[in-house]
Formats: structure tokens, C-alpha cells, sequence
């Protein structure tokens, strides 16, 4: 077996042979340990006839343990320096295609319909660029892409705000988009030493498990989101207050909105993180006549 990319001499030696250096605009703080990311793909359960998809591979870190832990890999990387270096490093590995591309921009159903032919399943496992983390998530998601789920490194707050349970702080309209979809959970909190250079803020990594079925069946998405939106608008307001200052004609129609909260059962002095998927579906349903 090749000697491990995540070693800090290795890493070192990688960043030194091409002369690299760090653009910070672009997120990059790469793994230099190899426990934290064989621990990172263990999550993902990957098999030999899983596909893979990474987000921001770097020098082939985390590439490395997915081609070792699955039948073929698809990295999108967006800084094309690091192309010649991922030609390199990964050179030992033929199940791995670096796409050079914003991932933001790709049409990523398209490539898994090129690339994953025939495989058991897909997983997307990433340490993920701190700058758009949560536009690449939705991305994934709301593309409704054929995979199996998502694990990925981000920032502990945004973790925390997406594994997020009704009732606490952290619970808002970003763990309602995501828990829509999957089943998400923080599976382990990462220290700021196993990265160079060393981000300014603490790291988690989540696991989202795609629901077979979104979390509630509701008439209209989209509406949906637009009340769950609207009542985390300001978070000290009641439900009541923040639908009538936030939905069209809200002030206007302050009647109808009191009557679909009474009608999915929820008082309207409620706030809105107290509110649990469940009761913004129905919240929703019963707003929808009188905004269609
Ligand atoms: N996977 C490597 C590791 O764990 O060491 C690097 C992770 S680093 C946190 C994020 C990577 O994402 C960088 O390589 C960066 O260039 C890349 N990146 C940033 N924005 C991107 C985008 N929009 N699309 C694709 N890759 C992006």
C-alpha cells in the first residue's frame, strides 16, 4: 500500500515539491490526519460496489481512503493549481476522476449518470470548502440527486444548527430544509490540529441519511419553506407575528393566518423553534388555501 498523502511530512513535502500556497478565499485547510479520515469514510459505509463523490479533494487526502474503500470516486475540485498535484499524488489510484469545476456550477446529476452505471449506491464524503457549505448541502439536496447520503466536515456551528431539535437555540429554518430530506446527525467533533493551515473555528462532521419520503408530505414545497422561513424571521416574535409581518398581505390577512394556526392545532403565541417538522406541514397545508 502507498504511504498515506495525510501525513504531515507527506503533506509538507506534496506543498513544498509544487510550491503551494493556501488561498484562504477557497477554503483550504486540508487533513493531515489519517485516524480522523479513515474515521470520516468508515461513516459513510461504504462497499466495493459503492460510487463516491468528494467535494474540494486538495491534494488527495480524503480521495486516497475513498478509492481504497469503494469501486470509483468523482472529485470536484475548483482550484485548477491543484490539478497537477492531484495527477500526482492520486496517479497509484485508477478509480478516481477529478472533475475541474465549482461544484456549485456542475450538473452533478449528469456525471452520476455517466460515472456510477450499474454500482450499489452513492455517497457523497467530503471535507467541505467553510465558505459555501450550506449552498453546496442544499444544492445536493434539492437536486434530489440518486445518492445515499451525505457525510461531510463543516463548521460545529452549522452542524449543530442542521442536526439542530426543536426547542433548542440552534433549531431554525436550516434544519428544517435539511431534515426535510435526510436524517442528519453529528457524528463526531474535530479538533483544529488536524488540519493545515488551522481554521478559526471548530469542525464536526455530519452524517444526512436520505429519506426514502420527505419528512412531512405537504400540498406545495416551495410554500412550505416560505412559512417555515418566515416564522423563524425574527426569533423573539410569536408565530403569529412573524407570519403577518413575513407572508404576502400578512397584515391584511392576519385573520386567515389565525385561523390555519387554530386549524393545525398550534397557538399562536407559539414561537417558531418550538415548532416541530410535523406541525409546519400541517401549518402549511392549511395556509396554502388562502394564498392559492
Ligand atoms: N479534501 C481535502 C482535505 O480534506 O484535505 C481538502 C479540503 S479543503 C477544506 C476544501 C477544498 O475544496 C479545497 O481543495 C478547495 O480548493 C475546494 N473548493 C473550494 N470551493 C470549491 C467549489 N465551489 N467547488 C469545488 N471545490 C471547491
Amino acid at each position: 500500500m502507498d504511504k498515506d498523502i495525510a501525513t504531515p511530512v507527506r503533506t509538507r513535502a506534496i506543498l513544498e515539491k509544487y510550491g503551494f500556497s493556501f488561498k484562504k478565499s477557497l477554503g483550504q485547510n486540508f487533513l493531515i490526519d489519517t485516524n480522523i479520515l479513515k474515521k470520516i469514510v468508515s461513516f459513510a459505509d461504504l462497499t466495493e460496489n459503492s460510487g463516491a463523490i468528494e467535494i474540494g479533494p486538495g491534494i488527495g487526502a480524503l480521495t486516497e481512503q475513498l478509492a481504497r474503500s469503494s469501486k470509483k470516486v468523482i472529485a470536484f475540485e475548483i482550484d485548477q493549481r491543484l490539478l497537477p498535484i492531484l495527477r500526482d499524488t492520486l496517479s497509484p489510484y485508477e478509480n478516481v476522476k477529478v472533475i475541474h469545476k465549482d461544484v456549485l456550477e456542475a450538473d452533478v446529476k449528469t456525471v452520476m449518470e455517466e460515472e456510477f452505471q450499474g454500482l450499489a449506491d452513492v455517497m457523497v464524503v467530503a471535507n467541505l470548502p467553510y465558505y459555501v457549505t450550506t449552498p453546496i448541502i442544499m444544492k445536493l439536496l434539492e437536486e434530489r440527486l440518486p445518492i445515499r447520503g451525505i457525510v461531510c466536515m463543516l463548521q460545529k456551528e452549522v452542524a449543530d444548527r442542521i442536526a439542530a431539535k426543536p426547542g433548542t437555540k440552534e433549531y431554525g429554518s436550516l434544519s428544517i430544509a435539511v431534515q426535510y430530506y435526510t436524517e442528519a446527525e453529528t457524528v463526531m467533533i474535530v479538533p483544529k490540529t488536524v488540519f493545515v493551515p488551522q481554521p478559526n473555528v471548530d469542525s464536526a462532521v455530519i452524517r444526512l441519511t436520505k429519506r426514502k419520503q420527505p419528512a412531512v408530505v405537504v400540498k406545495d414545497e416551495g410554500f412550505f419553506f416560505q412559512v417555515t422561513k418566515a416564522s423563524f424571521a425574527q426569533r423573539r416574535k410569536t408565530l403569529l407575528n412573524n407570519l403577518t409581518s413575513q407572508l404576502p398581505d400578512g397584515k391584511q390577512k392576519k385573520e386567515e393566518i389565525l385561523s390555519a394556526l387554530n386549524a393545525s392545532g398550534i397557538d399562536p403565541t407559539r414561537r417558531g423553534e418550538t415548532l416541530s417538522l410535523e406541525e409546519f406541514g400541517r401549518l402549511a397545508d392549511e395556509l396554502y388555501s388562502y394564498y392559492h
